[in-house]
Parts: C-alpha cells; structure tokens; sequence
C-alpha cells in the first residue's frame, strides 16, 4: 500500500511506481478517495529492495505492506498451532516460571546449589544460572566455562532442567555439548544476526527452546519478531519472546519496563511471552509488582533472577535478585492474575496463511 505526499499521484509519478514495482512482477491498483488516492500493491510486496526504491521517491510517503515481512514467526503461518514444552508445562496452557542467579559464581558453589534447590520448591520449572556475563565493563566479572559444572550439578540435584545464556559459537557449541535444556540470547546479542542463524542451524535437530530477550535498544516489535525469525528460518521454531526493558531508562529504574509489549507481541506472533522483570526495574523491591504487570498484560511466564543470599551474590544479584520466600509469594499471585486473564485455546486458530 503506497501512501503519496500528495493527494494523487501524477501520471508520471505513477507512471514511476509502475515501473518499479514491475520490476518485482507487482502492479498496481489504485483506489480513488473523494480526497486521496491509495495505490494498492498486487502481488508479492516482500521484497525490502522493492520497498526501499519506492521509498526513495521524493513524493512517497510511506510504503505499508500488507503481508509480514517474517513468514514463520506470524500468527498467521502454518507454525501458529505450534507449542513449546519446557519443563513439564506447555507454554500457555499454564503459567512458565525461570528463576534463579544472575550469575553462578564459581568460588560460591553451594549457594548455587542452595538456590537452585529453593527456586524449585518455591514452584519454578526451570532454573536460570549466567555461565557467560555480557558485562559493560571488560574489567568486570565475564564469568567461566567452569561454572557449566555447577549449572549442571544444580539439575541434578533437583531434576529441573537449566538455562544458559550463549553469547557467541564457541559457548553455544559448550552449552549443546553440555545438553543444556534452553538457551538464552540476551538484551546484546538479539540483533547479533549470524549468532542467531547459527543457534537456529545448531539446534535445529534437538529443538531446544530458545529465550530471546528483547534488545535494549531495539525499535519496532516487528524488529523483535524478526530477530527471532532468524533462528526459526534456520529451523528451530521453539522460540519464546523476552521482555525485559528497553533504553532510554524510566528515572528510577534500570531501563523502561516493557512489560506492556505482551499483547502487541501476541497478536502479531504466536509464540509465547515470558518476562524478565529483573533487568526491567533492575531493583528486588519493584520487580513483584512488574511481574504481575506483565501477567496482567497476558504473558505465559516470568523469568527471575533469585539468589537465597542476595548481597552475597556478583553480578545483577545484590541489586536485583529476590529471595526464594519472596518468589514463592510471586508465583502465587502470578498464578492468580494468569486465571483472570481470558486466554483463547484456540489461539491462532483459523488464521494460517
Ligand atoms: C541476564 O539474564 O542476566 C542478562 C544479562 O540479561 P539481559 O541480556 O536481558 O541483560
Ligand atoms: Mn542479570
């Protein structure tokens, strides 16, 4: 849909338009306004090349198109009736918990194991733990391959499966060897194109189910949907959106809460939502009220950081990471928020393409 500058086109400019969109086997169809015309797209309109040369003309002023530019991730793909399972729960059908440290700190092994052991009777169903840390500073901890041996030794102990944040090939390639259940992508790497085709091409054979965390300086929610469609087009559709704060930051907290994406997310895509309130507020006192916000907003999960000793803790932990006694009051009142949210089971239901 060619929106111009003017109220019409003239008939050299459309002669222009025409000629273009010809160029990518297109016509176009006009339609005649009492005060504007539209001129409508027919065919293909997918092309980024095509959409980029219209824009180019000085007396374009917007190009809308009509069809999703990702082909899997929408809700009106064949994909929409696809589920995902993670730790005995299918995502949707009841609310997803991930809790856990922000870091593993490998010199505190058994306050891992501690926390790994109390976010499970506290009602999570998979246990997070940061191997590798995307840290600001290079001077700051990054974290070690060591602390995969603690990660690993937490599900054994409790039987929940774990997640990993991978930042580049080489951790992936360490976090499948480990068999780690889920993979997380952060805030950093989720416009990181080649790594997100790369965990795609390398989990495409097990499914693992990848978090994708929202960049925080990423723009439109069809910039996130498109992320994770790099990892769906190079076969692993088990993808979750991740919500955790963008920048410029709300005064007071970490970055600004962006809990309120959910609904937009979901109508555009069919995969489910699990928060991060953690890195949103980035403060233990306010992320209660921010995880029950995103309930509110229709997400299918949490993820939250969790320490049982908190100021004991490296990384976002003495700062944002909540105890196991808090967390079992959160999941609670998150369950029931979840049950007053009206949840279509037949999401998607009649909308393949
Ligand atoms: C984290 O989960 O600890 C983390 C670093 O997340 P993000 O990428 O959202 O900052
Ligand atoms: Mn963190």
């Amino acid at each position: 849909m060619i929106i111009s500058k003017a109220p019409t086109l003239t008939d050299t400019q459309l002669a222009e338009v025409e000629a273009v969109v010809g160029d990518f086997g297109c016509k176009i169809q006009v339609i005649y306004g009492a005060h504007r015309n539209i001129y409508a797209i027919i065919g293909d309109e997918r092309s980024e090349t095509m959409v980029n040369r219209l824009l180019g003309l000085d007396y374009i002023d917007r190009v809308d198109r009509m069809e999703s530019v990702y082909k899997l991730m929408d809700i009106r793909s064949d994909l929409c009736h696809h589920r995902i399972h993670v730790g005995g729960v299918e995502l949707g059908k009841e609310p997803f918990f991930i809790a856990g440290q922000c870091t593993i700190d490998p010199a505190a092994e058994s306050a891992f194991l501690e926390t790994a052991a109390a976010v499970k009777e506290a009602g999570a169903h998979v246990i997070r733990g940061g191997v590798w840390k995307p840290r600001t500073s290079p001077h700051s901890f990054q974290g070690t391959a060591k602390s995969m041996e603690i990660l690993l030794k937490a599900r054994e102990q409790t039987g929940l499966p774990v997640i990993a944040e991978v930042m580049d090939e080489n951790q992936l390639r360490i976090a499948l060897e480990a068999k780690v259940d889920m993979l997380q992508i952060g805030t950093r790497n989720s416009l990181n194109y080649t790594l997100l085709a790369a965990v795609g091409r390398r989990t495409a054979e097990a499914g693992i189910p990848v978090l994708l965390k929202r960049g925080r300086h990423m723009g439109s929610v069809d910039e996130f949907i498109s992320a994770a469609e790099y990892i769906a087009a190079n076969g692993n559709p088990n993808l979750i959106f991740c919500p955790r704060g963008t920048m410029p930051k709300l005064d007071g907290f970490r970055n600004h809460p962006d809990e309120s994406i959910t609904p937009l997310l979901k109508e555009k895509s069919w995969a489910p939502v699990v928060v991060d309130p953690s890195h949103s507020v980035g403060r233990a006192k306010y992320v209660p009220a921010c995880a029950l916000a995103a309930m509110a907003y229709g997400a299918d999960g949490l993820v939250i950081e969790t320490h049982v000793n908190p100021i004991s803790g490296i990384g976002d932990d003495p700062k944002q990471s909540i105890t196991p006694e808090v967390l079992n009051k959160l999941i609670q009142n998150a369950r029931m928020v979840w049950s007053l949210n009206p949840r279509s089971a037949t999401k998607g239901e009649g909308k393949s393409a």
